[in-house]
């Protein structure tokens, strides 16, 4: 029996290097062998404040990546370490965005989705699956990873920016559409970022007949399904282990997809229209 499973304490590791990538988004590199593959999380424990879910940037069984925006408390103490100081680190959990040598992947992120949807085109470049890598942010300061996915083989890389500062003027959904219609060979839709974008990159596949994977965030506090702090209304399916990478045909009935999502005492919170 791999008894590492189910081994739950964190890793205490230190920080080994800190890539900054904008105003408010940081990359953590860690030496230790994380073992994840992509869509999967960890358990970032901040010492002092609470552990965050974080979703891997990269893995080569040596080194892996955590890219974090800062938003709140947990994210803002996290930004006051340095190079050498230690965190813990449980995990990896959670499903993985599935593909194989066949695929024809359209990767669609927005904000620090870049850089899970950069470890699955890592991961697929090697398997010489065809990537559209596309990219949306408000303005071009606050676009991350584009020279990182310039620097894989093949890789077609698409920008989009709201205010046009960068790439095409809008919403990088529109991209996918364009993107969807002139290459007919992309058999799936792989898509990370803010929830409502990803609604409408769902809508977008499903009426093309595109099959889409989506990573949903909910409030984790355990990441292995024993907390239920991550179920979903109304089917009470935990999130930590049935996803974060989820289908669009399941995620799509979910009532509260694209409308709301929960804080840490259980609150409702609709997003933003
Ligand atoms: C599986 C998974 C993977 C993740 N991967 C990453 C990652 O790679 N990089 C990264 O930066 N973050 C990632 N997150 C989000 C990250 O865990 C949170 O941003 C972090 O916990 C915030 O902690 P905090 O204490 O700084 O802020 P909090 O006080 O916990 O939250 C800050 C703000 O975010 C809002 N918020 C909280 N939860 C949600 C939600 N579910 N949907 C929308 N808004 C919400 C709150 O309203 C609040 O305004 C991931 C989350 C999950 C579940």
């Amino acid at each position: 029996m791999d008894l590492k499973k189910y081994d739950t304490r964190p890793a205490v590791v230190p920080i080994k290097k800190i890539v900054r990538e904008n105003d408010i988004v940081n990359t953590y590199v860690f030496e230790y062998p994380l073992g994840a593959e992509p869509g999967q999380f960890v358990m970032l424990w901040i010492p002092g404040v609470d552990e965050k879910p974080i979703s891997v940037a990269y893995d080569d069984g040596k080194v892996f990546w955590l890219t974090v925006c800062k938003v709140g408390p947990g994210t803002q103490e996290l930004f006051k370490l340095k190079k050498g100081d230690k965190v813990g680190i449980r995990g990896p959990f959670g499903t993985k965005y599935k593909f194989d040598r066949r695929d024809n992947l359209a990767l669609v992120a927005g904000g620090y989705g870049a850089a899970p949807m950069y470890f699955v085109a890592n991961e697929a470049v090697k398997k010489g699956c065809g990537i559209d890598f596309l990219i949306g942010a408000r303005n071009k300061d606050l676009l991350i990873y584009t020279q990182k996915v310039m620097g894989l083989n093949d890789v077609r890389l698409h920008i989009a920016t709201d205010d046009g500062s960068a790439g095409f003027e809008g919403y990088i959904t529109q991209v996918l559409e364009d993107v969807l219609g002139e290459d007919p060979e992309i058999n799936k839709v792989f898509t990370c970022g803010p929830e409502p974008m990803m609604k409408v990159v769902g809508d977008i596949c499903a009426k093309a007949g595109i099959d889409c994977w989506l990573s949903i965030e909910k409030y984790m506090k355990c990441g292995f399904g024993v907390c239920g702090q991550c179920a979903v209304d109304d089917t009470g399916e935990l999130v930590c282990k049935k996803g974060p990478v989820m289908s669009y045909d399941y995620v799509r009935k979910l009532p509260e997809f694209g409308k709301y999502y929960r804080d840490a005492q259980g609150q409702k919170h609709y997003f933003k229209s």
